[in-house]
């Protein structure tokens, strides 16, 4: 049976250039980038230069990225990276958070300033579990999350964002494409909205006499940082972060043709004059703490020997990315209309969720009604589908292969039978027209039964 795969949203296939410069760093030059010889130092030059392409991509400086070791990773460390250096405060001997009086009490010295309220975190109600369950468990110790609605279309109102942020707020973090329906957010306006703030409140503080940041004492940033999960974008959208406006951006190389097990974290750095009375040296300082702490690797931002094929085959994957963007979008962006045209022939009642122009090329989200006899769902049809030969995957979250209705389409409105009934059908490189056709008469015979 010949098997097709409608899953790039899951996993992308290993594009054969990526293998290729993957290949050395298995066993040639398999030193570790931290020995000093010869072979630790081919490795090293490797995961350098990997980074500087990963770098010229995403218009940032070399220093800025920190390799992960997935992109669940690199969200967990923007979260709660950035919390963990709020809650230490570079700046200040210490902080704790008075639980009694919901009060952040930081003690400077002899100095203590009371802040009034929780830090806060503004996130959108469709964001990845990676971030939503980070949320959830932040909000036990002590930081206020806001989960921001979105239109029934799946896109955040950029007003809601301005509406949320107030001077507690720490962070900001809204995915630019959604994972299960596909909706390109407005990250853009959302950071000019998040960069207005941050000199609004500036100004006000100037003029009030106050600490420019009341939540970090001293900080070295302006806050509130903005960050995008930006997985599923990279594919079919520039991510130049000079250009989105944004402080921290998570991608991972799974998604876009490359190797499992490699993340990365871009975090804007800070230049700071450290130590300046003595030796008025400048340095330069992501504005998160490591989650993970060991042999310094990633400037001390995430230690552990660097997965050197992995971060190569990251690079390889990224400059192949570049290069094929505009192609595929204008390919994909074909297809998807295609199909959804050929599709509504045969079954007028099956419904797009999200928004129809804006979203990325790859995505179909379809919400299957149930059948007139009650019996029968989305999952028994991507089960059956399965067995035809088609991989396609429930609009539901079916990850821990238990199926709860998808808070995406929960997002949207839709009730939980409804919430159920999403299969999503994900393109990629390798689906043409012919595969497509193959799907609809598959489609075709599944939905008539
Ligand atoms: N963020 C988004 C938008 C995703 O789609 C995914 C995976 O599907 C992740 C984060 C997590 O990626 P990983 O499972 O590779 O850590």
């Amino acid at each position: 049976m010949k098997r097709y795969y409608f899953d790039h949203a899951a996993a992308t296939p290993l594009d054969p250039a990526v293998e290729k410069a993957m290949k050395p760093y298995w066993r040639e030059i398999a030193g570790n980038p931290g020995s000093l010889h010869w072979f630790g130092q081919q490795a090293s030059a490797a995961v350098f230069s990997a980074r500087e392409t990963i770098a010229k991509s995403l218009g940032c400086g070399y220093g800025e990225i920190i390799f992960t070791g997935s992109a669940t990773e690199a969200n967990n460390l923007a979260l709660r990276g950035v919390m963990k250096s709020v809650l230490n405060d570079r700046n200040v001997l210490g902080v704790v958070n008075d639980k009694t009086t919901d009060r952040t009490i930081r003690t400077a010295g002899t100095d203590r300033t009371m802040i009034a309220g929780k830090p806060k975190i503004i996130v959108s109600a469709i964001e990845h579990d990676s971030i939503l369950d980070t949320c959830k468990d932040l909000e036990k110790e002590g930081v206020e999350v806001v989960y921001l609605p979105v239109s029934k279309a799946g896109i955040v109102d950029p007003a809601s964002v301005a509406k949320a942020l107030d001077e507690r707020t720490v962070l900001v973090s809204i995915m630019y494409a959604n994972n299960e329906i596909g909706t390109i957010q407005p990250i853009s306006e959302i950071a000019k909205i998040v960069s207005d703030f941050r000199k609004e409140s500036r100004i006000r503080n100037k003029e009030l006499g106050k600490n420019p940041n009341p939540i970090i004492h001293n900080s070295l940033f302006d806050l509130p940082l903005l960050h995008t999960d930006a997985v599923q974008a990279f594919n079919y959208l520039s991510c130049n972060v000079e250009e989105l406006g944004v402080d921290l951006l998570t991608l991972s190389a799974q998604k876009i043709y490359g190797p499992k097990g490699v993340g990365l974290l871009y975090a804007r750095d800070a230049q700071v004059f450290v130590d300046d009375k003595k030796t008025g040296t400048v340095r330069t300082i992501p504005p998160l703490e490591p989650l993970i702490t060991g042999g310094g690797q990633e400037r001390g931002m995430r230690s552990g020997t660097e997965n050197v094929p992995g971060i190569v085959g990251f690079a390889a994957a990224v400059k192949r990315t570049d290069v094929m963007r505009e192609k595929e979008v204008r390919r994909l962006s074909a297809l998807q209309k295609y199909f959804l045209e050929e599709l509504h022939k045969f079954a007028p009642k099956v419904a797009l969720n999200g928004d129809r122009g804006k979203r990325i090329p790859n995505n179909i989200n379809l919400e299957i009604p149930p059948p007139a006899d009650g019996k029968g769902s989305a999952q028994d049809l991507v089960i059956a589908l399965d067995l035809a030969g088609f991989a396609v995957s429930p609009g539901s979250a079916c990850a821990a292969h238990t199926c709860a209705p998808s808070h995406v389409l929960r997002a949207l409105g839709h009730s939980p039978v409804r919430a159920m009934s999403g299969i999503r059908i994900t393109l990629g490189r390798q689906t043409d027209k012919k595969a497509l056709n193959s799907l609809l008469r598959a489609l075709r015979n599944l939905l008539k039964n």
